[in-house]
C-alpha cells in the first residue's frame, strides 16, 4: 500500500466499503457513479466521500460524478485485491465456525486456509474446505505458510495469552472478536469488533438520536 501513510485512518476504514460498491456497479456495466448515487450506496455523506477520494485525486466532476473504473483500480491497488491474503482462525466455536461457511473471496481477495483449536473432537476435522489444527502447532504451521493475519474467536480469557503466541509467530494483523482488549507492540494492528457492544451501540443511537447519519463518520 504505497500511498497508506498520506490517507487518514477514517479514509482507509471506509476503502473497502467503496470497492465493493463500485465493484458491483462495474460488474453490472456502469462506467460512472453520481456523487448522490454513491452517498446513498454506501451511507457515507457527499462531503466526506469527496474528502476520502481527493486523498487520490480523484475528483468527481459537476453533474459526471465518478469513473467507476478509475476509484476501482486505484482501490484495488491500495488494498492490495490482486495478492491473495491468507489468513488463519482461531477459535472453531459458534462464531468461528460461521466465518469458516462464510466465503470471503467474494468480495475480496482474503481467505481463511486454517484454523486452530484446543479441542480434541474438532482437531482434524474440516468445516467447509479448512483443516481445524491444533493450537499447540501454532506458531510452527503460521510460519510455515506464512500466514500474517489471524481472526481470533476464542473465549476471552485466553485471547491474550493466545496473542501474546501470535506475536511470537510474527503475524501482522489480528481481527479480534473478543471482548478482550488486547495487549500488542505497535508495529501490530489489532481489529477490535465486538458484536454486543455493536448491537448495543445501535440501540443506544436509534433511542438518542433521530437522524441514524449522525454517526457516519464512525463507518
Ligand atoms: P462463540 O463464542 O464463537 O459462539 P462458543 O460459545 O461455541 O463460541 P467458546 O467457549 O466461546 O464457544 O469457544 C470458542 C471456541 O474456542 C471453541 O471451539 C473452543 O474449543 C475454542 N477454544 C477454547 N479455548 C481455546 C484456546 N485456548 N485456544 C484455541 N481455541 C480455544
Amino acid at each position: 500500500m504505497a500511498q497508506e501513510a498520506k490517507i487518514p485512518q477514517a479514509t482507509a476504514k471506509r476503502l473497502p466499503l467503496y470497492y465493493r460498491y463500485l465493484k458491483n456497479l462495474y460488474t453490472s456495466g456502469k462506467t460512472r457513479v453520481s456523487s448522490a448515487e454513491l452517498s446513498e450506496a454506501v451511507q457515507v455523506d457527499s462531503a466526506t466521500i469527496w474528502r476520502d477520494f481527493s486523498y487520490f485525486g480523484a475528483l468527481g466532476k459537476k453533474g459526471y460524478g465518478y469513473n467507476v473504473q478509475y476509484l476501482l483500480s486505484f482501490l484495488r491497488e491500495t488494498l492490495d485485491q490482486d495478492e491473495l491474503t491468507k489468513v488463519a482462525l482461531i477459535g472453531v466455536g459458534n462464531l468461528g465456525t460461521a466465518f469458516l461457511h462464510y466465503n470471503f473471496l467474494k468480495n475480496n481477495n482474503t481467505k481463511i486456509e486454517m484454523a486452530f483449536d484446543v479441542d480434541q473432537e474438532k482437531i482434524g476435522t474440516s468445516i467447509g474446505d479448512v483443516t481445524v489444527f491444533s493450537l499447540d502447532d501454532l506458531e510452527e504451521i503460521l510460519t510455515q505458510e506464512e500466514v500474517e493475519v489471524i481472526i481470533l474467536t476464542v473465549p476471552a480469557p485466553v485471547a491474550q495469552s493466545i496473542t501474546d503466541r501470535l506475536v511470537q509467530a510474527k503475524v501482522k494483523g489480528i481481527l479480534n472478536f473478543t471482548p478482550s482488549r488486547l495487549h500488542v507492540p505497535a508495529d501490530i494492528r489489532v481489529h477490535h469488533i465486538d458484536l454486543a457492544v455493536e448491537l448495543q451501540s445501535l440501540v443506544y443511537f436509534l433511542k438518542h438520536y433521530s437522524n441514524q447519519n449522525d454517526d457516519e463518520e464512525n463507518l
